[in-house]
């Protein structure tokens, strides 16, 4: 027991404890200069966010398989209104309607800006999200510490990703897209470069080439040739073909390759490897005897989901090809990983319109439907999120069940006016729509491309006027057409991203780990931790302390192995 003098003396070292504490968070809050910024500090602090959300869970999950789902550009908004707008279409109530991930059971926000944007890209932003390190604007798999478009700068500066990762543990992996395989987000699971602008070799500077940097085509081939990569569906098929080389499909269309290379030759030297074109040939590839799989399904970006099917064009669905991918990987005895972008959701919102991003939104959702029917049972951790967010606006006061698409109907201009008949009317007496833009294409000035008032997909403007006779009149049937772009504040060429926190929605092992808010990165070592084939090979490559908890970037040896000539 202890005597009057010594719990005395615990008091007082109690009370000088707690002072020195108040003076510490007092000169933290006073902005005491932290540790600088590196990808080793990053690392370290999305690795403990990680454990820390793992524990207040119950302790890790262990999942066998994993799929990151990611909705590029998808922010809340776009969210809210693809799912009035999924719901409307069906002729349910689309208020109360649910896209297929918001009805995972765990949710969790991710702050998205990058070490030198406030509001974000989507190289830098996918990097964090597949190496567990935040980094610059337009860099893929390599830290901040790099300068953009100098190749020399990112030696000894590349991230390992969580592609590369299970393919090193073992499991098999693939990436899919809407967008070019080679495009930021898809690049950033396979690729390392300090420019996200570097998708085919005619991309790259001359002094890049010199100091041994490669094209994202290539690279990706390469990876698939250490046996990393084992499925990639997507666009950019040209980037892929060598240059003068007709594209199968399209005419017009030649392969941009200017080191004369076939990278689909290249790929079909895998074993038992195929390579498809088109949508007839996906759905009849016979996954059983796949173990590589590259589908190249237009010469660029893949069509918007609704154009495809308006101009019955041979293109899979995102979900077909999710579907397709998830067939060929399962069959791997240690499991896999699987990467799906929604990647036109986001050129969607760059072109100011709403349509096509909540239709891109819906075909997005009905590729985690696949993803969650196909997965049933297996130890499969899905984590849906998006990169960035975008300007897009919900507003005014329209009554429930209005067309998302629409003009506002309901109360004019105040929460508590009068509802009349017919739109509500602005302070200038016009009616205006739900959605709207901040700023992009839509801003109804005249252009060099169309006259002034309401502007029509696609709007590639040269220069823009102020406009001079006030807002447009827009009628129902105007707001409703598929090609309208809804009104921007701002006169831009393209509608920029935004800079609000995105959604994390997660299901199966693992899963119950997101909760509460993370910085974009923590995503990385939310999954890493929780499969314990990725937490072995980060260990394998130094990144673990004593007690086999990963903490520090892994070191990779030197660069990417070179794509095999021949
Ligand atoms: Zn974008």
């Amino acid at each position: 027991m202890p005597t009057d003098t010594t719990s005395r003396t615990a008091r007082f070292a109690g009370q000088a404890l707690l002072i020195v504490l108040l003076l510490c968070s007092a000169r933290a809050s006073a902005g005491t200069p932290a540790a600088p910024e590196t990808a080793q500090r990053w690392f370290a602090e999305g690795a403990a966010a990680a454990r820390k959300a793992i524990a207040e869970a119950g302790g890790p999950q262990r999942a066998r398989n994993v799929i990151v789902f990611l909705g590029d550009g998808m922010g809340f908004t776009t969210v809210a209104a693809a799912h009035i707008y999924a719901g409307q279409r069906l002729g349910a109530d689309g208020e109360r309607f649910r896209l297929s991930f918001e009805r995972f059971p765990y949710t969790a926000f991710s702050r998205t800006y990058e070490t030198d944007q406030q509001t974000p890209d989507s190289a830098g932003t996918m990097t964090a999200i597949m190496t567990g390190v935040k980094t610059r604007a337009g860099f893929i798999g390599v830290d901040q510490a790099a300068r953009r478009g100098d190749c020399r700068s990112a030696q000894g500066h590349t991230l390992p990703t969580l592609l590369e990762l299970a393919g090193r543990a073992g499991l098999a992996a693939g990436a899919v897209t809407t967008a070019r395989i080679t495009h930021a987000t898809p690049a950033a699971t396979y690729g390392h470069n300090p420019e996200r602008g570097w998708e085919v070799d005619a991309d790259l500077p001359p002094e890049a080439v010199r100091a041994g940097c490669g094209d994202f085509a290539a690279q990706m081939i390469a990876s698939a040739h250490a046996g990393l990569l084992r499925v990639a569906l997507g666009g950019g098929r040209t980037e892929f073909m060598p240059a003068g080389q007709p594209d199968p499909q399209h005419e017009g269309f030649f392969g941009q390759r200017l080191d004369g290379r076939d990278l689909v030759a290249a790929w079909l030297r895998l074993p038992r490897s195929r390579y498809v074109w088109n949508a007839t040939q996906l759905t009849a590839v016979d996954a059983a005897r796949t173990r590589h799989l590259l589908g190249l399904f237009n010469p660029s970006h893949l069509e918007y989901d609704y154009d495809r099917r308006r101009r019955k064009l041979d293109e899979p669905t995102l979900a077909q090809m999710t579907a397709m991918a998830i067939e060929v990987l399962r069959r791997n005895r240690k499991g896999y990983f699987l990467m799906v972008e929604g990647g036109r959701i986001d050129h969607a919102l760059h072109a100011g319109n709403a349509f096509r991003a909540l239709d891109e939104t819906r075909a997005f959702a009905e590729a985690v439907a696949e993803a969650v029917r196909r997965t049933a049972g297996t130890g499969t951790l899905i984590v849906v999120t998006a990169d960035h967010s975008h300007t897009l606006t919900f507003a005014g006061y329209p009554r429930r069940g209005n067309d998302i698409l629409g003009l506002v109907t309901g109360a004019s201009g105040s929460y508590d006016a009068v509802v009349r008949a017919g739109p509500a009317r602005d302070a200038l007496g016009r009616p205006y729509t739900t959605l709207g833009f901040a700023n992009g294409p839509g801003y109804s000035g005249a252009s060099d491309r169309q006259p002034e008032g309401s502007k029509h997909h696609p709007h590639l403007a040269g220069s823009v006027e102020g406009i001079a006779q006030g807002r447009p009149q827009i009628t129902g049937a105007q707001a409703r057409d598929p090609d309208y772009l809804q009104e921007a504040a701002v006169p831009l060429k393209e509608e920029t991203h935004g800079g609000e926190d995105v959604g994390i929605w997660a299901r199966g092992p693992g899963a119950r780990a997101f909760h509460g808010e993370f910085e974009q990165n923590a995503i990385f070592h939310l999954i890493v931790q929780q499969i314990p084939r990725l937490r072995a090979a980060l260990c394998r490559l130094d990144a673990c302390d004593a007690h086999g908890l990963p903490v520090r970037p892994p070191h990779l040896p030197a660069a990417a192995p070179a794509v095999p000539a021949r």
